[in-house]
């Protein structure tokens, strides 16, 4: 096995577990927080998750699930090249969207919405929720009792007022420090992760276009590439061939970039790479890039009209829910009534956080319709 290098996240060095637990036998601590975060319910429930399409508009828009093994995918492969950690790049990569509620971000804000004058709804908190609490799998404890390096990770950001409420997690929120390479990787792997994806499913449903998209930097640049090389490549090879080297250039881009911080600023170990700016990320030219496709997608795909509609009936699905639970506990099935005896606005959350699209869609038509049981 290859050393580790000195600002990597070292398993023999980690801050711990909440519960002590004896040392796994063949495989690391970070080995074994993702392979419980891989065997975890709310992990499962992400393949019916969606972000930006809701589960039943096409059998081939990503998924969380999927989007989740595209951030793991990449996130590897530059920890690799940078000498991290690469199973606790992995866990963070795949624990990082469990607490994401139905319907992406349309439900986590109307969640939020609902649960305002009962302390907000964050999904990142939420995934921290879920691996310190809401998993009921091992005998001496709730939740996955997972390394505070992986808990640290998957907590991206929290508000100044949650960081308090957190103890030695909210710490660098207060103290403005940043958390292992790792977790930082992870991060800019989930971006590298959708905004491409995104590309691909809005040519997909057809609610963008490749004559939009060629207005964009980075994927005109790579498609005049393409058709240089291939003049008559078209339609979905030409898209995938496309986005391929999109995906190549950021990835290829950041692990440079990062190795330069690094190396400039050479931190000798992880409590350094804590008290160090953010040492992973882009040159400016390919950050201004990313930049630019971000916000093509967010006027163009996320604001379509099409999308809006949706989103629309997603948020007064979540918010009806969330009316009937809160004024009537007694309609919960009888594992969440009994936590709704002491809180039961975060009870209620709780329950609609891990709902599927699916699951909420169902849910909500039992509830209203008097045709279902
Ligand atoms: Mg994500």
């Amino acid at each position: 096995m290859r050393e580790p290098a000195p600002y990597a996240a070292r398993p023999g060095l980690s801050r711990g577990r909440r519960h002590r637990e004896t040392a796994p036998v063949n495989r690391s601590e970070y080995q074994r927080d993702r392979d419980r975060i891989v065997h975890s319910t709310a992990f499962r429930r992400l393949e019916y998750k969606t972000q930006v399409f809701v589960n039943h508009e096409g059998d081939l828009f990503r998924t969380r699930l999927t989007h989740s093994l595209e951030v793991a995918q990449i996130a590897r492969a530059v920890a690799r090249s940078l000498g991290l950690d690469e199973d606790l790049t992995e866990a963070i990569a795949l624990a990082h969207d469990l607490g994401h509620t139905p319907f992406g971000h349309t439900g986590q804000d109307a969640l939020n919405a609902c649960m305002k004058p009962h302390g907000g709804f964050e999904h990142n908190l939420q995934s921290l929720r879920v691996v310190d609490l809401l998993e009921q799998r091992y005998a001496a404890f709730d939740g996955l009792n997972l390394t505070f390096e992986t808990r640290e990770g998957i907590l991206k950001h929290c508000s100044l007022g949650n960081a308090r409420r957190l103890a030695e997690l909210g710490e660098r929120f207060i103290r403005r420090r940043q958390p292992s390479l790792e977790a930082q990787l992870a991060n800019l792997a989930d971006e590298i992760a959708y905004n491409n994806h995104d590309v691909d499913d809005g040519l997909r449903s057809g609610l963008v276009t490749l004559d939009q998209l060629a207005e964009v930097g980075i994927f005109a640049r790579h498609m005049k590439a393409v058709l240089a090389e291939h003049p008559r490549l078209a339609g979905r090879r030409l898209i995938h061939e496309t986005v391929r080297r999109m995906i190549d250039t950021l990835v290829t881009d950041l692990t440079r970039t990062s190795a330069a911080n690094i190396r400039a600023r050479a931190p000798r170990t992880i409590e350094e790479v804590r008290a160090a700016p953010p040492l992973i990320g882009y040159s400016r030219a390919v950050r201004e890039e990313s930049l630019e496709l971000k916000r093509f997608l967010r006027e163009n795909l996320y604001r379509h009209y099409r999308v809006v509609r949706m989103s629309a009936k997603a948020r007064r699905i979540v918010t009806d829910l969330y009316g009937a639970f809160v004024a009537d506990p007694r309609l919960l099935p009888p594992e969440f009534q009994t936590r709704a005896r002491e809180d039961a606005p975060r009870a209620v959350a709780d329950y609609i956080a891990g709902m599927t699209d699916r699951y909420a869609i169902l849910e909500h038509r039992r509830l209203f319709s008097i045709d279902e049981t």
